[in-house]
């Protein structure tokens, strides 16, 4: 039996708009994640249920509203404009958001057709699957359905919706947007929200910050440890719950280089491998401010609740360095990495860099001695690998095999697989969403999903849906 329990529907008016998702001509089931189904209590659903033409029993269908900065600009009103939230289901494991992404337009869809097309909802199922399984925290995909209608881009494609599955969906920018309008009242409402659905530990609103800025602390830690590039991370792109969200343009590294941008609209860079920890700061800063006029209150002076408030926000730079340490220790298969072992690290990233080594191969690699073969540099790598063979623990190899994946999901696999669904084939996107599920433990026959792409088959920009 499916629980609906919709907490965040009871919220005032102003913080969403009560909207059913738009029919789907002939919904058609590509994937489903029949693990996730039955942990969610949801076995029973089918196509019909994850193309928004049957709402399920207790849900409460509507469209979240946020703003946002985007690549740095102010965007005041933003929102779902192309997803509704059909309720939260609670289960023993917790609480979760039902969500279908590409489900048609809302009064947030601005010039939008509210739709999602095939390519970017497979690639969303394949990758948030292999996060969640890599250890990542993570938005899930329940389902992957084919509308039957078509979705015009650069040309007409078979449009799609996502059942993204998360511990919710409220985001840095949904609280900027009711900053923005000076709604002080609805920002403590959310605020209170937030803190007891994903932070009761925390017992004010200065400890609630500090908890978000720890999980971003790590979760950015996470990506970096796996060569993820997020491609997008606007303010309202960042979930307070500490959970990767909005899966656009995002790839993986494949030849490591810290520049390593994939996304056709962020030209400058903006969110680059190396500038994701700045960013996420960045990001924390904004949502830090929104804070201001409750802490006024709770502290009695905004001078006090500034104060409090930067000293916080400061600490981020420290955590980030504390979890990227354990994350690229594991990596090493050092168990309690020291100061003198972020040098270690670094070097064996700069070997990497210079001739752009496999990130993914090279760290996997040192389970079994073929990491120097990704790194060209083999005197440079012999000399670093006396140093960390000094360093390792006794079950480093334990700990490297559930540190770095075999396997990743590599873009032009997902591409490759995006085109054969076009051409009326998913077994490619079946195959990479089962194998991406258990990417620590390879089997045999499936070698191949780890080799790099050839240079005919690297894809040099990756696009929003
Ligand atoms: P993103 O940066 O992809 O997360 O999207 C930014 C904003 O644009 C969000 O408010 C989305 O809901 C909205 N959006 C993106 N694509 C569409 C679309 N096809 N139709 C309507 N709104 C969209
Ligand atoms: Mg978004
Ligand atoms: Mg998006």
């Amino acid at each position: 039996m499916t629980h609906f329990d919709n907490s965040y529907a009871r919220l005032p008016k102003r913080f969403h708009t009560k909207i059913a998702p738009e029919m789907s001509p002939a919904p058609e089931m590509v994937l489903w994640n029949e693990g996730l189904a039955e942990a969610l209590g949801v076995a029973d659903w089918d196509a019909e249920i994850c193309a928004g033409n049957v709402i399920p029993d207790g849900a409460d269908p509507l469209a979240q509203v946020y703003a946002g900065h985007q690549f740095g600009g102010w965007s005041p009103q933003l929102g779902d404009g192309r997803a509704v939230l059909l309720g939260e289901v609670v289960t023993d494991q917790g609480r979760f958001d039902i969500h279908l992404k590409g489900a048609g337009r809302t009064p947030y869809s601005r010039n939008g057709d509210g739709r999602a097309w095939i390519g970017p909802v497979l690639r969303e199922f394949i990758v948030s699957e292999f996060m969640h399984a890599a250890g990542i925290p993570t938005t899930r995909a329940l389902a992957a359905v084919r509308t039957g209608g078509r979705v015009q881009r650069e040309r007409a494609y078979p449009g799609a919706i996502l059942t993204r599955v998360a511990a919710s969906h409220i985001r840095v920018g949904t609280f900027q947007y009711f900053t923005a309008q000076g709604d002080e009242e609805a920002v403590r409402l959310l605020t209170e929200h937030v803190r007891a659905r994903h932070f009761p530990q925390a017992g004010s609103t200065l400890e609630l910050y500090a908890e978000i800025v720890k999980a971003q602390a790590r979760l950015i830690a996470g990506w970096m440890g796996l060569g993820f590039v997020h491609g997008v991370m606007n303010t309202d792109n960042m979930a307070v719950s500490g959970e990767t969200i909005d899966y656009g343009p995002c790839a993986f590294i494949d030849g490591y280089s810290p520049k390593a941008v994939y996304s056709s609209i962020d030209r400058a860079g903006r969110y680059a491998y190396e500038q994701q920890p700045s960013m996420a700061h960045w990001n924390l800063a904004q949502l830090g401010s929104c804070f201001v006029p409750q802490m006024e209150a709770e502290l009695g002076g905004q001078q006090q609740a500034i104060e409090a408030l930067t000293e916080i926000l400061n600490s981020f730079p420290d955590l980030y360095q504390a979890q990227w340490r354990a994350v690229f220790g594991a990596k090493l298969g050092i168990a309690d990495p020291q100061d003198a072992d972020v040098a270690l690290i670094q070097e064996l990233l700069g070997l990497m860099a210079k001739d752009g080594a496999d990130f993914t191969n090279t760290f996997r690699g040192l389970l079994d001695g073929t990491a120097r073969y990704w790194v060209l540099d083999r005197a440079g790598f012999d000399l670093w690998a006396e140093h960390w063979q000094a360093r390792r623990a006794p079950d480093w190899q334990e700990i490297i095999a559930k540190a770095s994946p075999a396997v990743i999901p590599r873009t032009h696999r997902i591409e490759e697989a995006i085109q054969a669904s076009l051409a009326g084939d998913d077994s490619k996107a079946k195959r990479l969403a089962r194998v991406l599920t258990r990417p620590f433990d390879l089997a045999e026959e499936d070698r191949d999903l780890t080799h790099p792409p050839r240079e005919d088959e690297v894809v040099h920009q990756t696009f929003c849906g």
